[in-house]
């Protein structure tokens, strides 16, 4: 089917609430994070239960990398330095350049990668085609730039498809589709 490209693997309401027994499950070793309303909202800020999240998922040995698609190289380091991880900007997401570059820098295989992200056209379908588990989020707002705004309709459109297919085998953890 077309539209199953763009499902993803799981569907989270954040990313503070991916339940470390889904990465286990899933032999999910390492993470590559879409930064832009993924970890933070429009003001570059993030909520401390992330950083939380994060020294939990580290303990249990996952590494991560944040893979944007941002020219924003400053902002990216500021985030990815205060979140204890590398960086990738300017990624081309949903091609695989940037994809492939993260698993060099994680020094891990692709079995055991997973893309966070919150745009499926871009994290979604960048991480099916370079075939790692796909986890989407909730955008952290609301506020989003006039290209993304129009890309949102046709991500409900994927989503509603995406649900009505769920029994057809697809993983749902978390079926509250809500309104973005
Ligand atoms: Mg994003």
């Amino acid at each position: 089917m077309f539209l199953k490209r763009f499902f993803p693997t799981y569907i989270f309401e954040s990313v503070q609430t991916i339940p470390y027994e889904t990465l286990e499950k899933e032999g999910i070793k390492a993470i590559i994070f879409d930064m832009d309303n993924t970890l933070v909202d429009y003001k570059y800020e993030y909520v401390d239960e992330i950083k939380v999240w994060l020294a939990e998922m580290n303990k249990k040995g996952i590494k991560f990398c944040i893979l944007s698609n941002t020219p924003r190289k400053s902002k990216a380091k500021l985030i990815a330095e205060d979140l204890g991880m590398k960086y990738i900007v300017n990624a081309s997401k949903p091609w695989s350049k940037g994809f492939k570059k993260a698993i060099d820098i994680l020094r891990i295989n692709k079995d055991h990668v997973a893309i966070v992200g919150d745009q499926i056209f871009t994290d979604i379908w960048g991480g099916n085609r370079f075939g790692i588990k796909t986890i989407l989020v909730k955008p952290v707002n609301k506020r989003e730039i006039i290209v993304t705004r129009v890309r949102r309709p046709l991500e409900r459109y994927v989503l509603r498809k995406y649900y009505e297919n769920s029994e057809n085998g697809l993983k749902i953890e978390n079926n509250e589709e809500g309104e973005n």
